[in-house]
C-alpha cells in the first residue's frame, strides 16, 4: 500500500485516510494510494460501508497545477474516481477544510457527503482560466441541478459547508467531530440497507429548459468575462451533462479541459500563479535569512496613503500608531478610515465588532515619540524630497533599534532619503497603491544598501497583509510607473493625432484594460503626473507635444473627476463619464497649432502603440536589473494597473505576440512616428533574434544564477 493512504476497519466500516501534507493534493502518489486502496477494498466481503477521510488541515484541496505542463501521470483522475464511483458498497466522503477543483470533484464520486461545519466546497478552475476536467462539470449538474452547478463553476466562487447542505451538495453538516460522525452516518446506511448512490445515474434538474439556461449565461459571460474563452467552454461541457450519457459526457470534457489548458488563457493564468511564487527569491539571499518580526507599525502622515496603509495593519490584527503634524488632519484622516470601516458594514462583508476592533487598533498621535515601539515606520507624507529627508532624521532619532524604516514614495530617490539617516540598511521603499486598503499590489523597493534581513521583513509584511510583494530597485517610477510613462505618453499622442479619448480608452478596455488610461487619469488627478512632470521637466524630451492634453487640461483647471471635467466630463449623481466635445476641440486646435499630423489611429494601431511601449519599457527595467524577472513585472501589471490576468501581464503576453513581431513593429514606428520615442532596447532585439521568448531568457537567468 501507498505511503499516502491507509485503511483502518471500523466495524463493518472501512475508513481510508489520505494523509500528504500540507493539503493532500492530488498527486501521483495520493491518486495511486486511492486506487490502490479501492481495488482492495472492492473484493473484502467483510467492509459493507467505506468513509474517505483525509489527515491533516484539509479534505483533498484540489489537483496537481505541476501537471498541466507535464501532462497527467498514470493512474488518471478518470480511472480512480470510476473505481471509487464503482464500489458494490456505499462511499462517504468526509469533508473539512478548503475542498476545491479536484478535491470537491472525488465527492462528487463517492455515493455521500458528510461535512465538518467550517469546510469550504468550491470548484475554482474559471478563475484559471480551465474546467473542471474531473467529471466536475458532468457530476455537478446531476447532483445540484443545472442553474446552481452553473453558478458554482462560473463564479468560482467556494461555497460554506451550510450553502453546501441547502443545495444538496453534502448530506450532513457535522459541528463535533468529523471522522465519528462520518462513521456513524456510514453505519446508518447499513442499517437501512441503503446501497451506493452513483451521482452519474442521476438526471439534470432544469436540464429540460438547458438551452434557455445556457443561452442567458453566455450572454452574462459575454458581458462580465470579456474577451476570454474559456467560460464559454466550461458551458459546452456542462451543455454535455444534460445532452450526452454520462460516458460521452466525460470523454467530451476531457477533450474541452485538455484544451482549454493548453490554450494561452490557461497558460497566463498559471503563469501568474507560479509568478507568485517566484516572488520571494532574491538573487544572493538565502533561505537561511530570517525576516525580522513586525507586531507594532509606525505610520507618517495620515492622509490618503497613510489611512490606508493602517487600515491594512488594523485588518490584520497588527496595532498602528499614525502621526501627522497637526490635530485637524489627524482627524480627518481617522474620520475617512472609519468611513471606510462603516462602509464596509452598511455592505455586510464587515461586522460592526471587528469594525470597533480595528478602530482599536489605529491610534493617532502628534508626537514622533510614539513611533519609539514600533518595528516597522512607513512615511506616506507629501511627495517632497526636502521633506522625506527631514522626516528619515527625525525617525533615526526615535525609531528603536532594527525598526525597518518604510517610505512609500513613488518617485524620489529612497537612497538619498535612506543617506540622512545613520542605519541605511534599515530604509526601504514601500510602495503602496491607492486605494491602499484595497488595492493587492506592493512594490517593494530595495536601495543599493538594504539589508537582505529588511527586504525578507518587507516581503513577509506583504503576506501578512494579503499583498503582493515584489521587490524593485531604485529608479524613476520602479516597475509600473516607469512602465506607464510610455504606455501613458503614446495614449495622449494619439489624442494629438486625433483620436478622441474615448477612442483611445476604448481601444484599451478592449484588449482588457480595466480601465483606460485617460479615464484613468482622470480618477487619481490629472495634476498628478503634470506635476511630476514638470519637476523633471529637464530630463524629459524637448518635445512640445510630449504629454500636451494632459499640460492643457491642468492649465485650464480640468483636474478629472475632483473637478467634474478632464479627458472627460462627470455629471449627474453617478459620475458617469461622457465625451467632453470642447476638450476634444481644444486637443485640435493644438494639434492644428503644433503641427501634429493627423492619423486618426485605428483600434489595433492604439493598442500596440500602447502595449509595446510598455513591453520594450519592461525589456530595459531587466536589463538594468530594475525587475528580478519578466514574471515579476506581470505580477506588478495583474495585481496592480489593471493589467487583464487573462493575457497574464505586458511580458506574458508579449511572448504569445511573439517577440520578433513586437521588434518589427517597433522598428516601424521608430519610421512612421517620432523616432526619438522608438528605440527597441537591445534585450528586445537580441531575444528576438534568436527566436526566444522571456519566459525562456528567465529559464535561463534562473539557471546561471544557480
Ligand atoms: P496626502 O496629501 O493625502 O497626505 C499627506 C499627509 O501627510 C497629510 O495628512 C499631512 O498633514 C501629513 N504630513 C505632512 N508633513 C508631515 C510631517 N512632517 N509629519 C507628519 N505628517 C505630515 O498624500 P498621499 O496622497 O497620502 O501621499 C503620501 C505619499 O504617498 C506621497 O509620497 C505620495 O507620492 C505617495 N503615494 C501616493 C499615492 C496616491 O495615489 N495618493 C499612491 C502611491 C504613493
Amino acid at each position: 500500500m501507498s505511503g499516502v493512504a491507509s485503511t483502518t476497519l471500523h466495524g463493518e466500516v472501512a475508513v481510508v485516510t489520505i494523509d500528504s501534507p500540507p493539503v493532500n493534493t492530488m498527486t501521483r502518489e495520493v491518486r495511486a494510494g486511492l486506487k490502490s486502496s479501492f481495488e482492495s477494498l472492492r473484493d473484502n466481503r467483510e467492509v459493507k460501508a467505506i468513509v474517505l477521510a483525509c489527515a491533516g488541515r484539509t479534505f483533498l484541496s484540489g489537483g496537481d497545477m505541476r501537471e498541466f505542463d507535464t501532462g497527467v501521470q498514470e493512474p488518471g483522475y478518470h480511472e480512480v474516481l470510476r473505481l471509487i464511483e464503482d464500489s458494490p458498497v456505499p462511499v462517504v466522503a468526509a469533508l473539512h477544510g478548503t475542498v476545491m477543483g479536484g478535491g470537491v470533484e472525488t465527492a462528487l464520486a463517492c455515493h455521500y457527503r458528510v461535512a465538518a461545519d467550517v469546510t469550504r466546497l468550491g470548484l475554482p478552475e474559471i478563475t484559471l482560466g480551465i474546467i473542471p476536467g474531473a467529471g466536475g462539470t458532468q457530476r455537478m449538474p446531476r447532483l445540484i441541478g443545472l442553474e446552481p452547478a452553473l453558478d458554482m463553476m462560473l463564479s468560482g466562487k467556494p461555497l460554506t459547508a451550510q450553502r453546501a447542505l441547502e443545495i444538496g451538495l453534502v448530506d450532513e453538516v457535522v459541528s463535533g467531530e468529523l471522522l465519528p460522525a462520518a462513521i456513524a452516518f456510514a453505519r446508518q446506511l447499513i442499517a437501512k440497507g441503503a446501497g451506493p448512490r452513483r451521482t452519474r445515474e442521476r438526471s439534470v434538474a432544469g436540464g429540460e429548459r438547458a438551452d434557455e439556461i445556457i443561452a442567458a449565461r453566455r450572454a452574462e459571460v459575454a458581458r462580465t468575462m470579456r474577451n476570454r474563452n474559456s467560460p464559454n467552454v466550461l458551458l459546452d461541457a456542462v451543455l454535455a451533462s444534460v445532452r450526452k450519457p454520462f460516458d460521452e459526457g466525460i470523454a467530451f470534457e476531457r477533450s474541452l479541459s485538455i484544451e482549454v489548458e493548453r490554450a494561452v488563457e490557461g497558460r497566463a493564468f498559471r503563469h501568474l500563479f507560479f509568478g507568485e511564487r517566484e516572488l520571494r527569491k532574491i538573487p544572493g539571499i538565502g533561505a537561511d535569512v530570517k525576516g525580522r518580526k513586525v507586531e507594532r507599525v509606525g505610520i507618517v502622515g495620515a492622509g490618503t496613503m497613510g489611512g490606508g496603509i493602517a487600515m491594512c495593519f488594523a485588518n490584520a490584527g497588527i496595532p498602528v500608531a499614525i502621526v501627522d503634524t497637526a490635530q485637524a488632519n489627524l482627524d480627518r484622516g481617522l474620520a475617512t478610515v472609519r468611513k471606510n470601516y462603516e462602509r464596509s458594514v452598511a455592505r455586510g462583508s464587515l461586522k460592526t465588532q471587528q469594525m470597533a476592533q480595528r478602530l482599536a487598533l489605529i491610534q493617532g498621535s502628534l508626537d514622533y515619540a510614539d513611533l519609539g515601539a514600533a518595528d516597522l515606520i512607513i512615511e506616506a507624507v507629501f511627495e517632497n524630497l526636502a521633506l522625506k529627508k527631514e522626516i528619515f532624521a527625525r525617525l533615526d532619532t526615535v525609531a528603536k533599534p532594527g525598526a525597518v524604516l518604510g517610505t512609500n514614495t513613488s518617485t524620489l530617490d529612497i537612497d538619498e532619503i535612506a543617506a540622512v539617516t545613520t542605519r541605511p540598511q534599515d530604509v526601504i521603499g514601500l510602495h503602496f497603491f491607492s486605494p491602499a486598503n484595497v488595492m493587492q499590489l506592493l512594490e517593494i523597493v530595495q536601495t543599493s544598501r538594504t539589508a537582505a534581513d529588511v527586504l525578507m521583513t518587507a516581503l513577509d509584511v506583504a503576506k501578512t497583509i494579503k499583498k503582493i510583494g515584489v521587490v524593485a530597485k531604485v529608479c524613476y517610477g520602479f516597475i509600473g510607473n516607469r512602465m506607464m510613462d510610455p504606455y501613458g505618453r503614446e495614449a495622449e499622442r494619439c489624442v494629438m493625432e486625433g483620436a478622441t479619448p474615448e477612442r483611445v480608452d476604448a481601444a484599451l478596455e478592449g484588449f482588457g484594460m480595466a480601465m483606460g488610461i485617460l479615464a484613468v487619469y482622470d480618477m487619481a488627478g490629472i495634476d498628478v503626473g503634470y506635476l511630476t512632470r514638470k519637476e523633471r521637466a529637464h530630463l524629459l524630451p524637448k518635445d512640445p507635444s510630449f504629454y500636451r492634453p494632459t499640460a492643457l487640461l491642468t492649465e485650464r483647471g480640468w483636474l478629472g473627476q475632483k473637478s467634474g471635467r478632464g479627458y472627460y466630463r462627470y455629471d449627474g449623481a453617478y459620475r458617469k463619464r461622457t465625451p467632453d466635445p470642447e476638450a476634444i476641440a481644444m486637443f485640435r486646435e493644438e494639434a492644428q497649432r503644433l503641427g501634429v499630423p493627423q492619423r486618426k489611429p485605428s483600434a489595433q494601431e492604439i493598442q500596440e502603440r500602447c502595449l509595446y511601449a510598455m513591453i520594450n519599457e519592461g525589456t530595459r527595467l531587466l536589463e538594468e536589473g530594475i525587475a528580478l524577472r519578466a514574471s515579476d513585472i506581470d505580477m506588478v501589471y495583474t495585481a496592480g494597473y489593471g493589467f487583464p490576468h487573462y493575457r497574464g501581464g505586458p511580458m506574458f503576453y508579449a511572448d504569445t505576440v511573439g517577440l520578433k513581431l513586437i521588434l518589427d513593429k517597433i522598428v516601424e514606428f521608430q519610421k512612421t512616428l517620432d523616432p526619438q520615442y522608438w528605440q527597441p532596447s537591445p534585450l528586445l532585439e537580441k531575444l528576438a533574434r534568436e527566436g526566444k521568448t522571456f519566459a525562456a531568457w528567465q529559464a535561463e537567468q534562473a539557471e546561471l544564477a544557480r
